[in-house]
């Protein structure tokens, strides 16, 4: 898309349009699906830059580069084959043996279990602190330290922590900060623009938006992402073509389903605040919410995620075995309202009382809210409280 107007565009609007096609008569508004591996080259040209789909340059891929460094403020971006994808490549992008990571410890598991047990076996050790504390992150840098990271809001408290001094920590020691946005999606919050140099997402999650694929996306400067390109031709964990089209497909919607998801969670963590059976309720957008303040300044929206707390697991399992409309299902970020228990799916690992001491107690169910009638969700959770 060529401008002539330096005006700068809004999140939904890059959405859309950021790296379209020229607007040429003939020429299609929608971006064909280019479903080939290979094309055609290899003449030994010396600058020609051979394509192929594993290198992450296929047409379908290029696309989203544009558009998702459009949308984060970034020099680049690349699309890869899931959210672990992004995250493993930037860890291995970023870091040699000898090297050292600093990580809050409020991570989606396998990211963790990535930083814990996959790194160490390439010679980088990680330290995990607790994110709320800026001390604690200077205090864990170390010479060899190469990257902070971390995840904004969290899972499953919807914790909001603040970016702006771990960044200039990162920047301090000459480093960077990586955040993995995934539960805010660029149209809730950009990370850089409070300093990050790095952003993660799940494209599974909202960006993909309809449960239908499983991508993931890694932002930052030029350097960076030429190493997480280096990193992928090596690795292979490249983006399928389709479901690259169909991630750029759910990238148009998103302005809309966010604002959707984050009306529909807003009203629904309100409502269920009113509910006799209901312990706490958690949403950043709710007055109780311990970030509330922070998140009101750094996010546009307040997220699709709202979880909440009955008075037994037993409870929690009879509720969620009897909603009508909302899903049983791990993951998030969907059209369709889904539960989950952290205690039979993200934190399985835990002890009860690790769980509770990390606000996660027995009874606690997160809800991904979908793009539902409020009030048909409503009635839903209400006859599955009664059935509990
Ligand atoms: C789901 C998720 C991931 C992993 O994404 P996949 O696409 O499943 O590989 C990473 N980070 C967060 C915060 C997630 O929710």
């Amino acid at each position: 898309m060529t401008r002539s107007s330096s005006r700068r565009l809004g999140p939904a609007t890059r959405a859309i349009h950021a790296g379209g096609s020229e607007p040429v008569p003939g020429a299609p508004v929608v971006p064909p699906i280019v479903q080939s591996s290979t094309f055609f080259g290899g003449s030994g040209a010396p600058d020609e830059e051979l394509r192929y789909t594993r290198y992450g340059n296929n047409p379908n891929q290029e696309v989203l580069a544009v558009k998702l460094s459009a949308m984060e403020g970034t020099e680049d971006a690349l699309a890869v084959g899931s959210g672990m994808a992004a995250t493993a490549l930037t860890l291995l992008a970023l870091t040699r043996s000898g090297d050292h990571v600093v990580a809050s410890s409020r991570l989606y598991g396998t990211t963790r279990h990535f930083l814990e047990e996959e790194l160490p076996r390439r010679g980088v050790e990680s330290t995990l602190v607790d994110a709320e504390d800026p001390s604690a992150w200077g205090e864990a840098i170390r010479d060899e330290t190469r990257l902070l990271f971390m995840e904004v809001p969290t899972n499953p408290t919807l914790r909001v922590f603040d970016l702006r001094p771990v960044a200039r920590l990162a920047h301090e020691a000459g480093i960077v900060l990586a955040v993995d946005a995934t539960f805010a999606s660029p149209v809730n919050l950009r990370p850089v623009e409070h300093g990050a140099d790095v952003v993660i997402h799940s494209a599974t999650k909202f960006l993909g938006g309809h449960s239908d694929l499983i991508a993931g996306v890694a932002a930052g400067s030029r350097s960076f992402v030429a190493e997480l390109r280096t990193m992928l031709k090596l690795y292979g964990p490249a983006l399928d073509p389709h479901a690259a089209w169909l991630l750029d497909r759910g990238l148009r919607t998103l302005g809309a389903r966010m604002a959707g998801h984050n009306a529909n969670a807003l009203g629904l963590a309100r409502w269920l605040e009113e509910q006799p059976e209901v312990a706490t309720v958690v949403h950043p957008g709710l007055e109780s919410h311990p970030d509330h303040a922070l998140a009101r300044e750094i996010l546009d929206g307040f997220g699709g995620l709202v979880a909440f707390v009955l008075e037994s697991g037993e409870a929690a399992d009879r509720f969620c075995r009897s909603l009508e409309v909302a899903l049983m299902a791990p993951s998030l970020g969907g059209v369709e309202t889904l539960v989950s228990q952290p205690r039979h799916t993200s934190h399985v690992h835990m002890s009860p009382g690790d769980r509770a001491a990390a606000g996660i107690p027995d009874g606690f169910v997160r809800v991904s809210v979908g793009l539902e009638d409020l009030d048909d969700l409503q009635a839903d959770f209400r006859q599955a409280l009664d059935r509990c």
